[in-house]
């Protein structure tokens, strides 16, 4: 895409051409006293050093603390813009004119206090490329604010006041603000969050807040999406690193799940549905740790179960050897070594006389032995072809009362509720979390029209 398409992505166009610019919608931040949501855009172009990121800005009235109100934002999500927020960076044959016209700044009186005026120098004395310059306008191109950074800690802004513009040198710092992101999975998660700009370490806890819901590894299917807001730390604007989800919504075969974090008073993070209901259950759906490598055995060219519930009463999970495997509830090593075809297995005995077993596996983990406790989620070993097995899987068994049971169908244990003494900072602190995701999805019907 030339450099000269990618800068419509912030203004001057009309309600439509934005709308389907946001399907590029790779990340919102709000600034929580203002209720400005700022949404940084990607060019979907892959040149690697000339990528332009261009941020829109999108005023949306913030909920109060009633369903009412989110209700009327979910149905009116403001594209009732009145500023735009866009991001560049300097390059090696830039002029400050021809900055200026990438940032989209067009009134007289800002070019030339921005040429001119000596609390301004730095753009001319000090533009070199690489360094990050933000603007943000309204839809006349006329400069609200603008922000360089001069170096690591320094930045320049000009605002405009009701005297004129004004400029001042700002000592900049880290800033946590929440990321808003939207993808549709077509082979794996990865693939999905690769496509979005998420990064890996969101993709896997995307995968671990519902593996008590979906089986990341067979449950997922062409034209399944999600939305996901999580932590980032920013640095002069720059993204420095990825922290915790804050919610997240997975429509996974037609059926959407949502969590909601929240931390207890000990700063515990833990994910609830809206409704107050924890996400944590007693089982996980999947024995597989979900990872890159994994993943790249879901969907795609095979599925991955083999062989659902037939002659051997398990399920078969095709993984590369070497994938890690969990125990996928709390319970003991009712057994641990060889076993005729199953080759190398782990039993393990759960409440309410569940058991499970895990076979073909490569190895044990170091020091595991019978009558051991093991907790939900410890690793147990690694997925092999030991015993009779044509190729890498895992066998999984799940039996109740003595009986197979299909794993993939069997009713997991209901999930407990959020204690009562958190119930009203939950309401509070998850309503403009729900607000973001139903913007997400309103951001995703508009691109869709
Ligand atoms: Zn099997």
């Amino acid at each position: 895409m030339p450099a000269s398409k990618t800068n419509i992505l912030a203004q001057k166009f009309n309600l439509k051409e934005r709308k389907l610019r946001l399907r590029w919608l790779l990340a919102l931040s709000s600034l929580p006293l203002f209720g400005i949501f700022a949404a940084f855009a990607i060019a979907p172009q892959t040149i690697t050093d000339d990528i332009e990121i261009t941020t829109v800005i999108e005023e949306v009235v913030l909920p109060q603390a009633s369903t009412n109100e989110l209700f009327a934002l979910q149905t009116a999500t403001g594209f009732s813009t009145e500023s735009y927020w866009q991001v560049e960076q300097v390059r090696r044959d830039d002029t400050l004119a021809s900055l200026l016209r990438r940032l989209n700044i067009s009134n007289p009186e800002a070019l030339s206090f921005l040429r001119q005026h000596p609390d301004a120098a730095p753009l001319f004395s000090q533009l070199r490329p690489g360094r990050t310059i933000s603007a943000e306008t309204n839809f006349d191109g006329e400069l609200l604010r603008l922000e360089y950074e001069i170096d690591h800690t320094n930045s320049l802004v000009v605002e405009r006041t009701d005297n004129g513009y004004h400029a001042e040198r700002k000592t900049s710092a880290l800033e946590i603000l929440p990321t808003l992101k939207s993808s549709e999975i077509s082979s794996s998660l990865f693939a999905a969050t690769d496509a979005a700009g998420i990064p890996d370490q969101i993709a896997i806890q995307i995968a671990e807040i519902f593996s008590s819901e979906i089986d990341f590894h067979s449950d997922l299917r062409k034209g399944d999406r999600f939305n996901v807001v999580y932590e980032s730390q920013y640095r002069d604007g720059q993204l420095v690193k990825a922290g915790l989800v804050l919610a997240a919504e997975f429509t996974n075969q037609g059926k959407t799940h949502r969590a909601i974090m929240h931390r207890n008073s000990e700063g515990q993070a833990n994910y609830y549905t809206p409704e107050g209901k924890s996400l944590h259950k007693s089982f996980l759906r999947s024995p597989l740790e979900f990872s890159r490598i994994s993943s790249g055995f879901s969907l795609g060219r095979f599925h991955p179960v083999l062989q659902k519930m037939r002659a051997h009463k398990g399920v078969d999970y095709a993984a590369p050897t070497g994938t890690r495997i969990k125990a996928v509830a709390d319970g003991v090593v009712s057994f641990v070594g060889v076993k005729g075809g199953y080759g190398n297995v782990v039993i393990l005995k759960h409440q309410n006389n569940m058991s499970t077993l895990y076979a073909h596996l490569s190895r044990f983990s170091p020091g595991l032995r019978s009558g051991q406790r093991v907790s939900q989620g410890q690793i147990i070993g690694a997925v092999g072809m030991s015993g009779l097995a044509t190729g890498p899987h895992l066998h999984y068994e799940l039996l109740v009362n003595g009986q197979h049971r299909d794993p993939l169908k069997v009713a997991l244990p209901t999930a407990t509720a959020i204690p009562s003494k958190y119930k009203a900072d939950f309401i509070a602190s998850s309503t403009p979390l729900l607000a973001q995701l139903n913007l997400l999805n309103a951001s995703t019907l508009a691109s869709a029209e």
